[in-house]
């Protein structure tokens, strides 16, 4: 017999191949709600008990994993040739408008909590270039660019050539490009603010909150405090008047406390501030439910103090275990960066995630996956023993934030 899964693909078919009388979006809610149906069968074969039948109902839904490339070559071998606007469809609901740029592992700080692995790769501006370049080829008309590491103003010659290159072909090709950049704040001097400004680059800034709690939890390489060089970067930032928002981290053991971040955060003048629960790090249904009561406190702190909580806005996706930003490494590697990718325990894991080289990438939106295709990843690749664990409580923390807002 036929899966109700099965039917609804089919319903989905005829839905695309009526593209050109309604413009797609017939097709984009039947893969919308395909992909929402997927996800929520999937999550309760992961959260069952074990047995046979929960092993065979989670293979079956693993093999769903990609379905949009199936159901793009059973169209083609239907008969249909595919227009971009059949393309836009198909993969409107899949991957983000986004393109990360990886440009070095190297960082000056040795954050207590990171699991990033340092060492001294640094991309080359010709792969930098070719990564602007596929970005550009993309079907999207808004694209934006973020630029990460390790610290990324490590390799600042890099992000001015990619920044560069992208402003040219947006211009070329009637495109809007949106640039950011993720970094740790010690190296924004003040040509390095000026080069942010001129290219209106949003900036997100890795900050802890106080002195003591910087100091201790992102010391750099030789051991000393990062307090004061931070600040600085920050004053620059808010002189310039460039868009930063803050973001701190928070581990299970201080999860009843994160509304003391944001409160200390905002009284420090930060007017847009981010939560990140500590991803890759094993989360108890207690340190969970403290983490959502802080949260909550947090939420009301922030509405009093006239500060954005960028947690409960749209902008932040959730669960973050499962974005999938394409991203391109040093090397040119391009991968679905997960939110663990970079992580050193999951390299391994990493492996599932590459899906090309930048410099022989097809088409930008065929590489998108959704959160059923990256939870269908992860699935297969976590096994059974504490990566599973690891990785189910930081799925259910993504999922009751998603809720919350
Ligand atoms: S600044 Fe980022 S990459 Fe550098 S050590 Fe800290 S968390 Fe890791």
């Amino acid at each position: 017999m036929r899966s109700l899964y099965e039917a609804q693909l089919d319903r989905t078919e005829l839905a695309l191949r009526a593209v050109g009388a309604d413009g797609g979006a017939q097709a984009r809610l039947a893969l919308g709600a395909l992909d929402s149906a997927l996800f929520e069968a999937l999550h309760s074969a992961e959260t069952a008990p074990d047995g046979p039948k929960a092993a065979a109902r989670r293979a079956y839904l693993l093999g769903w994993a990609f379905y949009r490339r199936r159901l793009l070559r059973r169209l083609v071998k239907g008969g249909l040739r595919p227009s971009a606007d059949h393309l836009r469809a198909l993969f409107s609901g899949s991957g983000s408008d986004r393109l990360i740029l990886l440009v070095t592992h190297a960082c000056q700080l040795r954050c207590a909590y990171c699991r990033v692995r340092k060492y001294g790769a640094s991309m080359d501006v010709e792969t930098a270039e070719a990564g602007v370049r596929w970005l550009m080829r993309s079907l999207r008309r808004d694209v934006d660019l973020q630029f990460f590491g390790g610290e990324p103003l490590l390799a600042l010659p890099v992000v001015r050539g990619a920044a560069k290159l992208a402003e040219r072909l947006a211009r070329e090709a009637g495109k809007t490009v949106r640039f950011l950049l993720t970094t740790n704040g010690l190296a924004l001097d003040a040509a390095t603010v000026a080069f942010l400004r001129e290219h209106s680059f949003c900036v997100e800034v890795s900050c802890d909150g106080t002195m003591s709690a910087q100091d201790a939890q992102r010391p750099t390489a030789r051991g000393a405090g990062s307090w004061a060089a931070l600040c600085s970067g920050l004053e620059r930032l808010r002189g310039a008047d460039i868009p930063y928002q803050v973001i701190a981290v928070v581990l299970p053991e201080d999860a009843e406390r994160a509304h003391e971040r944001v409160e200390t955060l905002a009284a420090m003048g930060h007017r847009r501030i981010q939560i990140n629960y500590a991803l890759g790090r094993y989360w108890t249904a207690e340190q969970a439910a403290a983490l959502s009561r802080s949260m909550d406190r947090a939420a009301d702190a922030a509405r009093r103090l006239g500060v954005e909580l960028v947690n409960f806005t749209r902008k932040r996706r959730e669960p973050v275990v499962l974005n999938s930003e394409l991203t391109v490494d040093c090397d040119g590697t391009v991968f679905r960066e997960t939110g663990v990718c970079l992580e050193e325990d999951f390299q391994e894991m990493k492996k599932r995630f590459r899906v090309a080289d930048v410099r022989r990438a097809g088409l930008f939106e065929t590489y998108g996956a959704t959160p059923f295709d990256n939870f269908a990843i992860l699935a297969s690749a976590y096994g059974q023993g504490s990566m599973r664990r690891t990785l189910l409580s930081n799925l259910e923390i993504g999922r009751s934030f998603a809720e919350a807002r």
